[in-house]
């Protein structure tokens, strides 16, 4: 399977820090410096394991605060253990909690970090070197939070258009895929009563063609915001194709669902969207049937959307148990 840029991070980390501490154990033991040569012994095993969980799992949450717990530990306790010149091993344990935790855990583990610091630096080190350290460990710091926090944002933003539909900020197609894979396995487990609507706007070329594509662009949007106001939270509206929408997953069955797509078809119907014509919905209603696969289930949809449409547009048909 594919490795994330994470967990080569983790491999590559772990793997270098702890052929590196199990060297510096070899030697603080053959010098029989015991107490600092157990502290290596101890963050080498740490890392070796963090190591052959990761290559093993490919679970990079939990590893990742273990390593960056670790590297700060390992900071404090060689400043402890081995002086107060070995104080630039804070940079690099800074560097690896706000790149490894969540910018909030980082800080809390920074702080914890110089407080744990602080005392022994005060001590050892003269006035203008403490305050040096001390600001440039808060500095690494502050860079260290605004990459992790803009990185953050930036994937939030990436996820969110990645499901979201550019034009009416519905889910897109690919969300849907992902929703009613979800839906599908979930119910092989847990069976319960789950519906969606298929809808379609009715003679949408023609309004296009008489009116022009931003036109039929600004309706498609103003539907999926009626759409959007009458739904509850839970159901979402997705952008199946051009001017096509599913609803899903509505917990209710074939009649109830039936019930709100016409509710939907009306108020759509009721809504002045262009001078001089109505602008109507067709929409196909299918409840889920245990087994079947969600291509199916769309199949039926779309078929009693096909029914809708021979039967004079807007309106509503339910599926069929079989297409
Ligand atoms: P029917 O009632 O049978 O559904 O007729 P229709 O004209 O709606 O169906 P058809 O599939 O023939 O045409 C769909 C039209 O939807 C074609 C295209 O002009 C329009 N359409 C698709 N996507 C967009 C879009 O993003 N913006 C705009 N403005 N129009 C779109
Ligand atoms: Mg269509
Ligand atoms: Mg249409």
């Amino acid at each position: 399977m594919k490795r994330t840029n994470k967990e080569y991070l983790l491999l590559v980390l772990s793997i270098f820090a702890g052929v590196a501490i199990s060297l510096f154990a070899i030697l603080r033991l053959s010098n029989q410096e015991w107490l600092v040569g157990l502290f290596d012994v101890i963050v080498g095993v740490g890392m070796a394991s963090i190591a052959y969980h990761v290559y093993t799992t490919q679970k990079v949450a939990f590893p990742s605060i273990v390593l960056a717990m670790l590297s700060c530990a390992a900071a404090v306790a060689t400043v402890y253990v081995k002086g107060v010149e070995n104080i630039y091993w804070t940079y690099p344990a800074v560097v690896a909690a706000y790149y490894l935790l969540s910018p909030k855990r980082a800080i809390y583990l920074t702080v914890i970090m110089l407080a744990l610091l602080a005392p022994q630096m005060y001590q050892y080190l003269s006035l203008f070197s403490f305050l040096s350290s001390i600001t440039t460990i808060l500095m690494t710091c502050l860079f260290g939070y605004f990459f992790s926090t803009s990185v953050l944002e930036q994937h939030q933003m990436l996820s969110e258009l990645a499901v979201t539909d550019a034009l009416t900020g519905a889910g897109n197609r690919r969300a849907l895929d992902h929703k009613l894979v979800e839906i599908v396995s979930a119910q092989s487990r847990n069976p319960s009563t789950v519906s969606l609507l298929l809808l379609d706007l009715d003679n949408f070329k023609r309004v296009n063609d008489d009116f022009g594509h931003l036109v039929g662009d600004q309706i498609l949007i103003r539907i999926s915001e009626i759409i959007e106001g009458r739904i509850r939270v839970t159901d979402t509206l997705y952008r199946f194709g051009g001017e096509e929408f599913v609803i899903v997953p509505l917990e209710l069955d074939l009649d109830m669902a039936f019930q709100l797509a016409e509710q939907l078809r009306i108020l759509v119907e009721n809504y002045d969207l262009v001078t001089e014509r109505k602008v109507t919905i067709s929409v196909g209603v299918a409840q889920y049937k245990q087994g079947e696969t969600s291509e199916s289930w769309l199949n039926r949809a779309d078929e009693a959307l096909y029914r809708a449409k021979n039967g004079g547009r807007n309106l509503v048909c339910a599926a069929k148990d079989e297409v």
